[in-house]
């Protein structure tokens, strides 16, 4: 019932301390130790329940325990290991500054692309590098067209308020940046999908894209 009996490593707890979380929530609780064993997940989690951490703390702790990921150089494409798909530039704006915390001193670094505003800022944030990749939709397709990046090595795949990305119609995006990630076909992409909402179309996302998940509400 502590963060310290999850194995996050020191690093990670050293900045859960710092953040003032205490104990996880019951998502947290749930969901962490599933994700960490590696298995796909689909969780029902409200906002404000503590999802953010919940697929930020095993991405983070992935991508720091994993392989080195050797990642093409060159060009002007960058390749994500994570990438956490959200509907709204605020939700984004919001994971972003949460995953920063968590992964401070880790060196993995965090970018985020949201649309309605301007891109080159963003593309500047991108080309320094990026590890996990907070993004909505529609930007990060205008990203992919424009190949600036590359999900071929994505590890890590987290779709947060999922029924709420389907009710603002980024079904056909999300599909097509789905469609573009290598690693299902080896079986080594982990994904975790969050929803308040398990409509049918929910459950159809997962079983395109999630494989021998387990299914939590908490
Ligand atoms: P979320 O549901 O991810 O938007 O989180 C809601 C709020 O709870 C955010 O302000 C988090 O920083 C905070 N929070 C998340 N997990 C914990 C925790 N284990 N202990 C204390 N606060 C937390």
């Amino acid at each position: 019932n502590s963060f310290a009996e999850i194995d996050l490593g020191e690093a990670l707890n050293e900045n859960i301390r710092r953040c003032k979380y205490v104990k996880p929530t019951p998502v947290q609780r749930h969901t962490i130790p599933i994700s960490l064993a590696g298995r796909d997940l689909m969780a029902c989690a409200q906002t404000g329940s503590g999802k953010t951490a919940a697929f930020c703390f095993p991405i983070i702790s992935g991508i720091m325990n994993g392989p080195v990921a050797q990642r093409p150089r060159g060009a002007r494409t960058v390749y994500p290991l994570a990438l956490i798909l959200s509907p709204t530039r605020e939700l984004s704006v919001q994971i972003h500054e949460e995953a920063r915390k968590f992964a401070y001193q880790t060196g993995v670094r965090v970018v985020v692309a949201y649309g309605g505003a301007p891109i080159n800022q963003q593309l500047r944030e991108l080309e320094r590098g990026v590890d996990i990749l907070v993004a909505t939709p529609g930007r990060l397709v205008d990203l992919l067209e424009r190949a600036r990046v590359s999900l071929q090595m994505i590890r890590y795949l987290a779709l947060d308020e999922a029924d709420r990305m389907l009710d603002m119609g980024f079904e056909p995006q999300i599909r097509k940046i789905v469609e573009q990630m290598d690693m299902p076909q080896r079986g080594l992409r982990q994904t975790m999908l969050f929803s308040a909402t398990f409509p049918r179309e929910i459950q159809r996302l997962a079983s395109d894209f999630l494989s021998n998940y387990i299914f939590l509400t908490v």
